[in-house]
């Protein structure tokens, strides 16, 4: 059996455009950026069989349509019409099977980024976009932080060895909240010290896992007295709600 292979190519600042590979074959999760994924493409002499997109930003979608030009294959994303270049668009726990690849995915709609978003998870592996990142979440845009919540609880949900494939390397400034949002948590000194050593030797520091997530990541431990307690401080008044500590630690975390 050929081994499946996960492999970041980098895109623009900090994208990731996660690449699954297997048996000459390879399939994109995200590509902003059709010139990076060509490259790799040619220069290890694979064959491009499908596209993933989990949300329609440009940094996730702009390369579909040069890869389209090289290469027909299925694009499978979300219902959005602001994905033109989708040819299989998903709901809430539909699956799918990777053309070429061979791993069963199944999707989990998680709005809040923006309002169709989805994340992919099959094979102990969750492509969650910009929903989750490791030690943080993303922006709302479209959503609530009701569907942040939920759509972070969905995630928590997998199990704790699922891998963690997200968009943009953000660790290290997540992390760097993470021990304002919740100080003396030993798991998040801990990754700070690993994540910063990877970054100084410029190394990857995805994926995480659900189960570092739920020890380390404040948006996810919204209801650990550490977090309510700094929460509160910060909003000046008593937070009680795991939601509104989300709501709180989210605006709080946007101007960092
Ligand atoms: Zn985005
Ligand atoms: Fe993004």
């Amino acid at each position: 059996m050929p081994t499946l292979k996960v492999i970041p190519v980098q895109a623009f600042n900090d994208n990731y455009i996660w690449t699954l590979v297997k048996d000459g074959n390879a399939a994109v999760v995200d590509p902003g950026d059709a010139a990076p994924v060509l490259d790799y493409l040619h220069n290890h002499q694979l064959t491009l069989t499908a596209i993933l997109n989990t949300h329609h930003h440009a940094d996730h979608v702009g390369g579909n349509s040069g890869l389209l030009e090289h290469f027909k294959v299925p694009v499978y994303g979300p219902h959005e019409e602001r994905i033109p270049t989708v040819s299989r668009q998903l709901c809430e726990g539909e699956k799918f099977v990777i053309d070429g690849i061979g791993v069963e995915m199944a999707v989990t709609e998680v709005p809040a980024h923006t309002r169709s978003h989805i994340a992919f998870y099959g094979a102990d592996m969750l492509f969650c976009g910009d929903t989750l990142f490791a030690g943080g979440c993303g922006r709302i845009f479209e959503g609530t932080p009701a569907q942040m919540h939920s759509a972070l609880g969905k995630l928590m949900a997998l199990p704790d060895h699922t891998r963690v494939y997200c968009g943009h390397e953000y660790t290290l400034a997540n992390l760097r909240f993470a021990r304002a949002a919740e100080p003396g948590n030993p798991l998040v000194s801990a990754w700070e010290e690993q994540a910063a050593a990877q970054r100084a030797r410029n190394e990857v520091t995805l994926p995480s896992t659900i189960g570092r997530e739920k020890g380390a990541n404040p948006f996810v431990r919204c209801d650990q007295p550490g977090v309510v307690a700094t929460a509160s401080q910060h909003a000046g008044r008593t937070l009680t709600e795991g939601l509104e500590v989300l709501a709180e630690i989210r605006l709080w975390k946007n101007n960092f």
